[in-house]
């Protein structure tokens, strides 16, 4: 087994740090840890978990260019974008502050009893296993409603952005949550299942494939512990006849390529009808020439490189059988090493890896339906379940098929997005549980009926 790991900069393929991988004994005192600090914190008033979001959003303010840098040596992803998600993680402090104290208030339920309610208690510690994707949003996603709710969080990182994970407990510390409310444990993933079975962990959040999903719900359910799981995403963007591409092209670009394309909420499959096709290709295609790509640490480039060389492969190859099933390549599908050129797919079949599989990074395939109710029927086709885009300049034709959409997701005439009101999650291999909201802050609690006769 590997004892150590090393992050290295998929730009120029420099070494950053080695890290040593957290032994068995290491691993055994963070757990005693969290044991010990979840009793305390869990007895703690909301509103002085609440005060303690204030330092965190703080501190995320003063040293955004900071954890900025870090993300985007680890992972590629353009600085401009890597400020952006540290200011949303802020946002998200900001939700929590306003709203957590509701959220988890008790609640009072009118039964034949002198008094009854139900209480949210916290469950004790949650381990999540986060993705490099989002380095920092992934991972604040789930820490900041649960220690709100009074949990204690394990966080096991992607391997390639340790260096993000470190910095991440250490901005809890730092912000003065008690030491062991939020410990980053430094493993490769085999050594998740003894961790699941402790009796320190209580449930489990994994954001990342469908591989690993699967993988850690059989061992939680082994376990029985509560799983949440975001996992891949495959989302049609419904283009109908009367779509306003003035005002969405742009939308639908970013929907695709920001976080150069390595975003499991994007736009993968434009299913765009016969009417408009033809001008959608021609604008979408100028539109993708035009984006820069470049150093990500420049402000002002668009595109970066993938988080690996070996991702950047596995998207050529989903690229080149679809090619050799019939796709035709419109622009693009040009590696070196991690970096992978903007590239749009034409002429696809349901059976294509373009249309069926994920790609995790800047290909678009455009499916060419006959009519908007083709579209629809186009866009269901998957296993996958995150969210659909429809647009159109008639919203009220949409009412109708909110019910034909199986996903955990669907915006009109905007790209599907997280915001920490609403619930984010999906469906089918998408995986199960919601994020974000009231909804969010109650997937790790014990909701509990008293009842006073
Ligand atoms: P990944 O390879 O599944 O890795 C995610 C995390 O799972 C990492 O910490 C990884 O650890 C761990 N892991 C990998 N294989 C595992 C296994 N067999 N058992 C237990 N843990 C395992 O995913 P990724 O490449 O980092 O991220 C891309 C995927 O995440 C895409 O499919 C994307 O759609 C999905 N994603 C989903 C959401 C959502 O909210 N639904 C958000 C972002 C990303 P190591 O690094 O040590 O392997």
């Amino acid at each position: 087994m590997k004892n150590k790991i090393e992050t290295i900069n998929p730009y120029n393929q420099e070494s950053l740090q080695t890290y040593k991988y957290h032994t068995k004994k290491d691993i055994d005192g963070i757990l005693k840890q969290a044991d010990s600090t979840f009793e305390d914190w869990r007895k703690i008033e909301i509103k002085e978990r609440v005060n303690l979001l204030e330092n965190l959003a703080n501190l995320m303010e003063d040293n955004k260019e900071k954890y900025a840098k870090l993300m985007t040596a680890e992972m590629g992803k353009p600085i401009s974008q890597s400020i952006a998600e540290i200011e949303k993680c802020v946002w998200l402090c900001d939700f929590y502050i306003t709203n957590a104290e509701e959220f988890l208030a008790d609640s009072i339920i009118e039964t034949d009893a002198h008094e009854s309610f139900i209480s949210y208690d916290p469950l004790g510690a949650v381990l999540a296993v986060m993705p490099w994707n989002y380095p920092f949003w992934q991972v604040m996603r789930f820490a900041i409603p649960s220690l709100t709710a009074g949990n204690v969080g394990l966080l096991k990182h992607a391997s390639n952005v340790s260096g993000t994970a470190i910095a991440i407990q250490e901005l809890f510390e730092e912000a003065g949550y008690p030491k062991g409310c939020f410990q980053t444990l430094l493993i490769g993933h085999e050594l998740i299942e003894d961790i699941i079975a402790s009796d320190t962990v209580k449930a489990v959040t994994l954001t990342g494939s469908e591989v690993a999903g699967r993988s850690v719900a059989a061992i939680a359910g082994k376990n029985l512990k509560k799983t949440v799981l975001e996992l891949g995403g495959n989302n049609a963007c419904v283009v109908f006849d009367d779509a306003n591409l003035d005002e969405h092209l742009e939308t639908m670009i970013k929907a695709r390529m920001q976080n150069t394309g390595q975003s499991c909420i994007a736009a993968k499959r434009f299913i765009v009808s016969e009417g408009i096709y033809d001008e959608f290709l021609e604008r979408f295609t100028r539109s993708v020439l035009e984006l820069k790509s470049g150093n990500p640490e420049d402000k002002d480039v668009f595109m970066g490189v993938m988080a690996r060389e070996d991702l950047a492969e596995e998207l050529e190859e989903q690229v080149n059988q679809s090619v050799k099933m019939g796709a035709k390549i419109v622009t693009g599908n040009k590696r070196h090493k991690a970096y992978f050129e903007p590239t749009i797919v034409t002429e696809i079949t349901p059976d294509m890896p373009v249309f069926k599989e994920e790609t995790f990074g800047p290909v678009a395939a455009i499916i060419k339906a006959k009519n908007n109710e083709e579209a629809i029927a186009l866009a269901a086709n998957s296993r996958f379940g995150l969210g659909t885009m429809i647009f159109t300049e008639n919203v009220d034709s949409v009412y109708k098929e909110i019910g034909n959409i199986p996903d955990g997701a669907l915006f009109v005439n905007d790209m599907v997005k997280s915001d920490p009101r609403l619930p984010f999650g999906g469906t089918k291999a998408s995986g199960y549980g919601r994020e974000l909201s009231k909804e969010g802050i109650l997937e790790f609690v014990n909701i509990k009926t008293v009842y006073i006769k």
